[in-house]
């Protein structure tokens, strides 16, 4: 008997990176070995030398084969070798990862998207608009409601999987949901996060309805699409000074930051639309205007963690929590 194992990688298209996936047929019982592709279809090397090697890192349930024997492989990319492909970022955030293992990083992801059939989001008629923004975000009703079906079964995909979703809910734009990751530590987080888009990306194909994490799907005033990320230590579970003082790090490298936080971020951060504009930091207690909230029970309980509002739905989760974990776990040391 046999199994199928789905092996999955993260592309070196530019400037925002694509999944792909393919399937290897397994023996009943083999371990998952070392494969390969053809780097030059992926951006990933010249045709010249084109052998890249998929490093099997994460493995789950496929639940959309038969979650009992097939799996989802998810890979870092390595040059033949061995070191890591330059577009592998998960092998830069392993080392930060374990340099500050001591101090508990904790990983809440809100990945936002936008449901697109025949070029426009759901909810949105062939030629106009739909009704302004206002009646949309966590609604409930078929005026207001649009792809619900699709994202219940993304849910129900990720569950049996044994990802760490949190929960859903619809967003202010019609088409537009989210579906939140953690907490999780940074690599676990991010895994999961790119799972997760994955598994979006197949249910899609069976509606021919496209999973986009654009992080402005529509011009105007239309909400864009970001990947809010609540982040913790150990101590600012613990205390309020901890988080005072992972905020005022991440103010001091902002700009830095900000840079890493997904293609496009300065259209998203404009300062409409429950964003602080990419060009100033700031941060606040249930300030949905600032870079970084603190959520009110956070001050109220003088613990907990802080949520960075500012990175796009299409960034890079290693490249995120590699960022946060570096910038606050430094200052935190000290
Ligand atoms: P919002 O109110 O901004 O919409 P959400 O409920 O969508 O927030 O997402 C908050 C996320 O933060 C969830 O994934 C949750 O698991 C995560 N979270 C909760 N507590 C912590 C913590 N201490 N550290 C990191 N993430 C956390
Ligand atoms: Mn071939
Ligand atoms: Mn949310
Ligand atoms: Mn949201
Ligand atoms: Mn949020």
């Amino acid at each position: 008997m046999s199994f199928k194992a789905e092996y999955i990688w993260i592309d070196g298209t530019e400037p925002t990176a694509q999944l792909r996936s393919k399937t290897r047929i397994l023996a009943d019982g083999a371990e998952l070995p070392v494969w390969g592709f053809d780097g030059s279809s992926t951006n990933q090397a010249k045709g010249t030398s084109s052998d890249c090697q998929l490093k099997p890192v994460f493995t789950c349930p496929d639940p959309l084969r038969d979650p009992a024997k097939d799996v989802l492989v998810l890979c870092e990319v390595l040059n033949v070798d061995g070191t890591p492909h330059e577009s592998n970022t998960r092998a830069l955030l392993t080392p930060i990862a374990e340099q500050f293992a001591d101090q508990e990083s904790w990983f809440g992801i809100e990945q936002e998207y936008t449901l697109i059939k025949d070029g426009r989001p759901l909810g949105f008629p062939e030629n106009g608009f739909p009704a302004p923004q206002g009646p949309y975000y966590c609604a409930a009703g078929a005026d207001y409601v649009f792809g619900r079906d699709i994202v219940e079964e993304h849910l129900d995909a990720c569950l049996t999987a044994g990802l760490k979703v949190s929960g859903i809910n619809a967003e202010v734009m019609p088409g537009q949901w989210e579906f939140q990751i953690g907490p999780a530590g940074p690599e676990e987080a991010a895994d999961h996060i790119w799972i997760a888009r994955y598994l979006f990306l197949r249910i899609g194909e069976k509606y021919g309805v496209h999973f986009s994490i654009d992080p402005k799907p529509v011009k105007g005033d239309w909400n864009g699409a970001g990947a809010h990320t609540n982040f913790s230590t150990k101590a600012m579970r613990e205390g309020y000074d901890p988080i005072i003082t992972a905020c005022e790090a991440l103010g001091e490298k902002f700009l830095e930051h900000v840079r890493a936080y997904g293609d496009g971020v300065e259209d998203r951060l404009t300062g409409a639309h429950e964003t602080a504009p990419w060009s100033e930091f700031s941060y606040g207690v249930s300030n949905r205007a600032a870079s970084i909230r603190l959520p009110w029970q956070v001050e109220i309980e003088r613990s907990g963690y802080l949520e960075d509002r500012r990175p796009n739905a299409n960034m890079d989760p290693y490249v995120v929590t590699r960022m946060i974990v570096n910038t606050c776990c430094t200052a935190l040391e000290k």
